[in-house]
């Protein structure tokens, strides 16, 4: 889920549709050849997933650069379209697309073929497990939204630790609940643009909050935020030993100047501080 759901250091693995450094311009139009997908495997049993370039699934293996499982080699997969509009979203191409109005700092329209890429399960399930890694993220978008079709696919992957990014809006299925390890929740603040009513949702933090596997990631951007996590950790006693702090930010001095102020605010608390560790090394790119 944006705010990063991303990682650190795209490895080349020599496969065309491996994570590379690409840049998030969508006005760039030099297309590399598309990846040929495999014929679908059975009506419906597809995900839609964001892209690297046009027709190059997000599929790339990466250091989880956020969250707990921060600097682990992982798989990643990004799948496309969100529930939410945080207006600093660094993943906006995965649900901004043409004629969405909804504010965002970029006030970009993506093109929607350009930046999706739909793909069989078992196809997703096969370029995942061909990475070798023994973890996967999946990441978004809210990946909860296409939680059928994710269910399918984790069922196929080889036996590896299964990390979930959702903006916690949406209560997994018990289909794909028992192969996930963690799930890293990132509850979005007044400051993200989205009304409460669509972004905090008591039933949904509730049942997060009772989740032993469930760590909370809040971004922010200001001190001031800081009361709105401390207000739902009260409401929803979220252990703080479960919530982690990490600065809103798309480049290095932004994430270092807020991690100053930030780092104190977690020590005062007992949170934890993440980082954002692949805008050091790769700044704000896709596959990364
Ligand atoms: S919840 Fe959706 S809009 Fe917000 S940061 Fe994550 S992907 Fe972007």
């Amino acid at each position: 889920m944006g705010e990063g759901h991303e990682g650190l250091a795209a490895l080349p693995l020599g496969r065309s549709w491996v994570g590379v450094n690409s840049r998030r311009d969508p006005t760039a139009r030099s297309h590399p050849q598309p990846t040929s997908p495999s014929p679908l495997r059975g009506q419906g049993c597809v995900s839609t997933l964001a892209t690297i370039t046009p027709g190059e699934p997000e599929i790339f293996v990466a250091l989880q650069g956020e969250g707990p499982s921060a600097g682990q080699p992982c798989a990643f997969v990004r799948l496309s379209r969100c529930n939410l509009a945080c207006v600093w979203c660094d993943t906006a191409y995965t649900w901004r697309f043409e004629s969405d109005t909804r504010p965002h700092r970029d006030g970009i329209n993506f093109d929607r073929s350009d930046n999706q890429f739909v793909l069989a399960e078992p196809d997703v399930a096969e370029r995942i497990g061909a990475l070798g890694q023994k973890r996967l993220v999946v990441t978004g978008g809210e990946p909860l939204l296409q939680a059928a079709a994710l269910a399918r696919m984790l069922a196929l992957l080889p036996p590896m630790t299964v990390e979930i990014e959702t903006n916690g809006t949406i209560s997994p299925p018990s289909t794909f609940d028992r192969r996930v390890a963690q799930y890293n929740v990132s509850p979005k603040l007044a400051h993200s643009g989205n009304p409460a009513a669509l972004a905090l949702l008591p039933d949904r933090l509730a049942r997060w909050a009772a989740e032993p596997r469930a760590f909370f990631k809040f971004v922010i951007a200001e001190p001031a935020d800081l009361a709105e996590v401390l207000e739902l950790r009260d409401r929803f006693a979220l252990p703080p030993e479960r919530i982690f702090l990490m600065p809103e930010g798309r480049n290095s001095g932004t994430l270092r100047t807020r991690a100053v102020w930030l780092s104190e605010l977690c020590s005062k608390y007992e949170f934890n501080l993440s980082d954002r560790l692949h805008i050091y090394s790769h700044g704000d790119t896709r596959g990364t």
